[in-house]
């Protein structure tokens, strides 16, 4: 077969990194743009919970997760204040693997089936091209929406146990969220999710916001802990409102399209499931058997189907998370409603 039509992707995170993947055991050729370079830490919980071990399977990455250390949760508590639910059983386990080595293994897949791969380069072209496709992940809020959301992760060293009731542990507060999971090499993803009035500032520092307030199940578990200082970061202005891809004037996977609130642990799987939604119809405009208009129009079309239900049930589950209202009486019965439970988690993946 003739090699086809290139096709460009601009940003080497997951969706990009598995589109590539994915085209290339097609025999197309690829070029990823990335900003950035591997490994490098990523503000994630690093929990893999929905479609997406499904979709790593399908693309034989799956055993490579595996090999790299990936380790499964099986079982969540969540905790409000004085209120917390039973431990419950995932009704599918999650893949929890840090973005360090996950990014730089796809990376380094996208390499070996011979896609090029520019890193520490940025592409800055504004207009929308034939051929490219944009993975560069959360599109940034507007300066004057209020609140603002911003995200912080850290690793704890294995050095320095924590001692957990579940695989994951999600602490929820009015002001936001944080997760707490084991990862590969022992160590422990603390990622939180917080939301601040404009012109406020949360008091203390990034180790202080993720150990909580004193006295909270959330400071017994980390207040002694040791974080391993290069695995801190932060992201900020985060759009939290569903996107559809057929309103984008690119053709868009990932993050870009849009991004589920994090409490789902379902973006990683979006990432996945949209990258594996637009090979076919990429190949296709490769192989010069669909345009580059209805290759993209088909894209959109698969993404805002796939997606559309689960973001809209996200959006009323993070708002739930955050209502004052679960900190209460009423609170410590929805905790408990396995009904609850099942349905949000159904819902969100
Ligand atoms: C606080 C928080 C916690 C989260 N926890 C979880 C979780 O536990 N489970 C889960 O499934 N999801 C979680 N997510 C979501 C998940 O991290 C994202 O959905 C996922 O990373 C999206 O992948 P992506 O490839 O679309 O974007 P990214 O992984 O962000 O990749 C985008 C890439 O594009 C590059 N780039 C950007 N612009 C350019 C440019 N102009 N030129 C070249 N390169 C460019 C960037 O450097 C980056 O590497 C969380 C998100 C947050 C904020």
């Amino acid at each position: 077969m003739p090699p086809g039509k290139p096709i460009t992707i601009v940003g080497g995170g997951l969706a990009g990194l598995t589109l590539g993947i994915g085209l290339r055991q097609r025999g197309v050729p690829v070029t990823i743009w990335e900003a950035g370079r591997y490994p490098r830490h990523r503000v994630c919980g690093e929990f893999i919970s929905g479609n997406g071990p499904a979709v790593l399977e399908r693309l034989g990455l799956f055993a490579r997760f595996e090999q790299a250390g990936a380790v499964y949760a099986r079982t969540v508590l969540l905790v409000c204040g004085s209120n917390r639910s039973p431990i419950r059983q995932l009704a599918a386990p999650a893949l929890c693997l840090s973005r360090h080595a996950m990014d730089a293994l796809l990376a380094e897949t996208f390499q070996q089936l011979g896609g090029e791969l520019l890193v520490n380069t940025r592409w800055s072209a504004v207009e929308n091209r034939e051929g490219v496709v944009l993975a560069t992940g959360r599109r940034v809020q507007s300066g004057e929406k209020n609140p603002r959301w911003f995200g912080v992760k850290a690793h704890v060293s294995r050095s320095s146990p924590v001692n957990l009731e579940a695989d994951l542990e999600m602490h929820l507060a009015p002001d936001g969220y944080l997760g707490i999971n084991r990862i590969n090499g022992g160590e422990v993803n603390v990622c939180g999710l917080f939301r601040v009035r404009q012109g406020n500032r949360l008091p203390g520092s990034k180790p202080d916001w993720l150990r909580g307030e004193v006295g909270s199940l959330l400071h017994a578990r980390l207040g002694a802990a040791e974080f391993a200082p290069d695995s801190f970061c932060s992201v900020a202005g985060l759009q939290l409102k569903p996107q559809r891809a057929a309103a984008k004037k690119e053709c868009c996977i990932g993050d870009t399209v849009t991004m589920t609130p994090p409490v789902t642990g379902n973006g990683m799987s979006m990432a996945f499931e949209s990258a594996e939604l637009a090979i076919e119809p990429l190949a296709a405009y490769s192989q010069a058997q669909l345009d580059w208009a209805p290759a993209q129009a088909q894209i959109a079309r698969l993404c805002d189907t796939t997606f559309a239900r689960r973001l809209a049930w996200a959006r009323r589950l993070q708002w739930m998370m955050i209502s004052p209202a679960l900190q209460g009486r009423l609170g410590a019965r929805l905790l408990h409603s396995d009904w609850l439970w099942q349905l949000m988690f159904k819902q969100t993946r």
